[in-house]
C-alpha cells in the first residue's frame, strides 16, 4: 500500500505526544474516544493561553471580574438556558458497519463502507450523571457543556456583591463537557475541553457598538499572540443563520488543515437579554426579576443584553501549535553540528511557550554546571525556565527549538576563563534567527525582563 504523507494535523500531533504536550486518556488502557490528559509542556501551553486571556479580558479591565462555578449545578439551570431540549445532535447510523455520524456531516450512504444509513435521531450531547446514590431520574443532573450560564445564575450575586454598574462583565474559566457524536481531529473536538468566556452585560441600545468592538479585540488577540493573518478570518453569520436568541453571532475562524478547512476557533454572540429573562421566568416567575438599575435612583431598571465571546483552550492550543509549526528540509546549519536533516521550528509566541529560557551548560563539568544551575534559580522566580545539560549543544538546541523556547542560554568555557568573551559572561541563542549575544551573569535578569514582557 502506497504510504500516505503525514498531514500537518498528524505532525503536531506526533510532536505533540512525542515531547509531552499531551496523549491520549489513559492510553496504557487503549485511550478513551474524546478525552486526551495534558502533560507537563501542555499544562504550560494552556496556562500561558489562560494567563494571557485573563490578562487581557479580565485583570486590565476596570469593568470586569471573575468567577469559578460549579461543573454539576442544578438541573433547572440547564431547563431554563434550554439546553435540555434543544442541544441535540442529529445521530445517523450505518446499518452494515454500524459506524455513527451526524447526520448533518453525511448524505446518502456511509462514508465508511457504502452501506445505508438509518433515519436520523436526535440526542441530547449533555453528559448525564446522578446526584446522591440512588440512580433514578429524580436525581438525574448534568455535566455543564458550557461555562456560560453559571455566569448568569450568578448575575444578580455578583452584581451586588461587587457593586457592579451597567456596563460590566463576568469572566470565566473552566471544563466544559459535550457527548460529541463524531469527536476528532484530534484536539479540534473533544468530549471535555476548558473554555473561557466573557459575559459582557450592557444598555441594550449599546449592545450593538460592544459587540463590534468584542469582535475586533478578539480578533486582534490573535494577531498579538503571533497567529499569521492568513490563518484566521471573521465569519458573520447572516440573520437568518442566527441562533434564535441572538441579535448577531461573528465566528473568528482558523485554517484548520481539517477536512471542512476553515473552522470556528471562537464565537462572539450579542445573546441579548435572553439568558437573564429565562432565568427570570424559571427562577422567580418573572422574566424581568433581573432588571437592573440604570439611574442614579434606582427607578429606571432593565434587564441588560450581554455580549459574550466564547473560546475553548484546547482549541486555541491547537491552533496555536499548527500556526507556529515549522519544518526546515536539511536543517539550519548548528556551530557544532552537522547533521542535515529536517529540524522542526516552534515558531510560537514567547509568552506562550512552555518554557521561555533554557538552560545549557556546555559540558557537564562542575566549573560550567554550577554556574548554569545558579542561573536557572535565580530565572525560575521569574520565568519556566528549562535546565538541559545531556547530548550535544547541537542537539539541545533542535530540542529546545521543537517546543518552542524563545532563548537558550548557554554556559561554557569563556563564561570561566573569558578568553574570547569578557569572563563572567554568557551567551544568548534566539530561537527565530539563531542570532546569538554576550550578556554578563548580573544582567540576565534584566535582559529577559526586557525581551518577555
Ligand atoms: P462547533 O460548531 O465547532 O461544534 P459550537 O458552535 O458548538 O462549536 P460553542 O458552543 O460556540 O461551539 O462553544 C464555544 C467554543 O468552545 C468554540 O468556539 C470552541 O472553541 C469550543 N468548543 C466547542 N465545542 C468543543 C469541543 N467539542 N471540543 C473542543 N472545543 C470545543
Amino acid at each position: 500500500m502506497a504510504k500516505t504523507e503525514p498531514t500537518l494535523m498528524d505532525k503536531v500531533a506526533n510532536l505533540a505526544k512525542r515531547r509531552g504536550f499531551l496523549f491520549p486518556s489513559a492510553e496504557i488502557y487503549g485511550g478513551y474516544g474524546g478525552f486526551w490528559d495534558w502533560g507537563p509542556l501542555g499544562l504550560k501551553l494552556k496556562n500561558n493561553i489562560k494567563n494571557m486571556w485573563w490578562r487581557d479580558f479580565v485583570l486590565t479591565w476596570q469593568d470586569v471580574v471573575g468567577m469559578d462555578g460549579s461543573i454539576i449545578t442544578n438541573p433547572k439551570v440547564w431547563e431554563a438556558s434550554g439546553h435540555v431540549s434543544n442541544f441535540v445532535d442529529r445521530l445517523v447510523e450505518c446499518t452494515k458497519c454500524h459506524h455513527r455520524f451526524k447526520a448533518d456531516d453525511v448524505s446518502g450512504s456511509c462514508p465508511d463502507c457504502g452501506g445505508s444509513l438509518t433515519e436520523p435521531r436526535t440526542f441530547n450531547t449533555m453528559f448525564t450523571t446522578n446526584v446522591g446514590p440512588v440512580l433514578e431520574t429524580a436525581n438525574q443532573a448534568y455535566l455543564r457543556p458550557e461555562t456560560a450560564q453559571s455566569i448568569f445564575v450568578n448575575y444578580e450575586n455578583i452584581r451586588t456583591t461587587q457593586r457592579l454598574k451597567l456596563p460590566f462583565g463576568i469572566a470565566q474559566i473552566g471544563k466544559a463537557f459535550r457527548n460529541e457524536i463524531t469527536p476528532g481531529n484530534f484536539i479540534f473536538r473533544s468530549r471535555e475541553f476548558e473554555q473561557m468566556e466573557l459575559e459582557y452585560f450592557c444598555l441594550p441600545e449599546t449592545s450593538d457598538e460592544y459587540f463590534d468592538e468584542l469582535v475586533e479585540t478578539c480578533f486582534e488577540w490573535f494577531l498579538k499572540l503571533g497567529i499569521k493573518p492568513e490563518h484566521i478570518r471573521k465569519h458573520a453569520y447572516p440573520t437568518g443563520e442566527l441562533a434564535h436568541y441572538a441579535r448577531a453571532t461573528t465566528d473568528i475562524e482558523f485554517a484548520f488543515p481539517i477536512e471542512k478547512g476553515w473552522a470556528e476557533l471562537m464565537g462572539i454572540a450579542n445573546r441579548t437579554d435572553y439568558d437573564l429573562k429565562q432565568h427570570g421566568k424559571f427562577a422567580k416567575g418573572d422574566e424581568s426579576a433581573f432588571a437592573t438599575p440604570v439611574d442614579d435612583t434606582g427607578s429606571k431598571k432593565v434587564v441588560p443584553y450581554v455580549i459574550e465571546p466564547s473560546m475553548g483552550v484546547d482549541r486555541a492550543a491547537l491552533a496555536f501549535l499548527l500556526d507556529a509549526y515549522e519544518e526546515i528540509e536539511g536543517g539550519r546549519s548548528t556551530t557544532t553540528d552537522s547533521v542535515k536533516e529536517v529540524e522542526t521550528v516552534l515558531r510560537i509566541h514567547k509568552n506562550l511557550a512552555p518554557y521561555q529560557v533554557a538552560v545549557l551548560p556546555l559540558s557537564k563539568k562542575s566549573e560550567l554546571t554550577n554556574i548554569a544551575e545558579d542561573i536557572t534559580k535565580t530565572l525560575r522566580l521569574h520565568w519556566s525556565t528549562d535546565y538541559d545539560e545531556t547530548s550535544s549543544i547541537g542537539k539541545r538546541y533542535r530540542r529546545q527549538d521543537e517546543i518552542g523556547t524563545p532563548y537558550c542560554l548557554t554556559v561554557d568555557f569563556d563564561t570561566v576563563e573569558g578568553v574570547k568573551r569578557p569572563k563572567g559572561t554568557v551567551t544568548v541563542r534566539h530561537r527565530d534567527t539563531m542570532a546569538q549575544e554576550n550578556i554578563a551573569i548580573p544582567e540576565i535578569v534584566d535582559f529577559f525582563r526586557a525581551k518577555l514582557a
